[in-house]
């Protein structure tokens, strides 16, 4: 049960970079862009970019020793970083069906599933722009226990890509359970979350978008979207909630709210 907790609880959101930062750098040289090499990500997995550059310059970039970066996914920024404390701007409808955004968008689906996890926003992986990603898989949902997931009323969605979202809480009732982020590794803590919530927004066609969300979806767009306003979890977190994973099972302490739908 703990093994499974730890599994569910960071499929969370986020991470990944870019080779360089399309909009204005979020920062400077930070070392956590810069792609790793390709020999230490054996999984990786190449897939066929628009943007591909020609032979010449490839085979260029091979005899540098550079290899073929254009194909490298971005790492996912880590808390202590303060672009994620960074409010990200919307992307402009006419912008999205370029090929830009498109490897955005191509590149968080990647880095989520390869993390894994349940959710990405683009400022996880150093883009400042409003883009998010999520899934939910059986796969995922069955590695924690049954009691778990029907309590956190997580069901398996499929993959949804939202631009310039949206949110609004529906209903008046919340739940409390613990929850992660790619960003903020081995640890977790207890956040209030809306039970429902609708999400407007554009698809990656640039299509209007909308979902009316419960339960763990709904929890997973709203820590997504909190990403995009510069918010991480642990702004939100009850406090004396913050624990590592290892220590996910143990009690709360004196005084903390209970878990579960209030
Ligand atoms: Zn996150």
């Amino acid at each position: 049960m703990e093994s499974i907790q730890r599994l569910t609880h960071r499929f969370f959101s986020v991470p990944f970079l870019p080779k360089k930062c399309f909009l204005k750098p979020i920062s400077r040289t930070r070392p956590t862009f810069i792609p790793r090499k390709p020999e230490f990500r054996p999984s990786f997995i190449v897939v066929p970019s628009r943007n591909q550059s020609s032979g010449s310059a490839a085979r260029a970039g091979w005899f540098l020793g550079l290899g073929e970066k254009k194909n490298m996914l971005p790492d996912i920024v880590k808390a202590g970083d303060p672009v994620l404390h960074e409010p990200a701007q919307d992307v402009r409808p006419e912008e999205i069906m370029s090929d830009r955004i498109q490897k955005i968008v191509d590149d968080m689906i990647k880095v989520m599933r390869k993390a894994p996890g349940v959710g990405l926003a683009a400022p996880q992986i150093g883009i400042p722009l409003r883009i998010i990603v999520l899934e939910d898989t059986q796969e995922y949902i069955g590695y924690a226990p049954k009691e778990e997931t029907k309590e956190q009323d997580r069901r398996p969605f499929d993959l949804l890509v939202v631009i310039n979202p949206k949110l609004k809480k529906k209903g008046h009732r919340s739940a409390l359970f613990f929850e992660g982020c790619l960003s903020v590794d081995g640890f977790r803590a207890v956040v209030e979350r809306h039970l429902e919530v609708e999400v407007t927004g554009l698809d990656r066609y640039g299509q209007q978008f909308k979902v009316d969300a419960s339960g763990w979806q709904a929890r997973i767009f709203q820590h997504e979207c909190d990403h995009l306003e510069g918010t991480v979890y642990v702004d939100r977190m009850v406090p004396r909630t913050f624990r590592t994973v290892e220590n996910l099972d143990l009690p709360l302490a004196t005084g903390c709210p209970k878990l579960g739908v209030q």
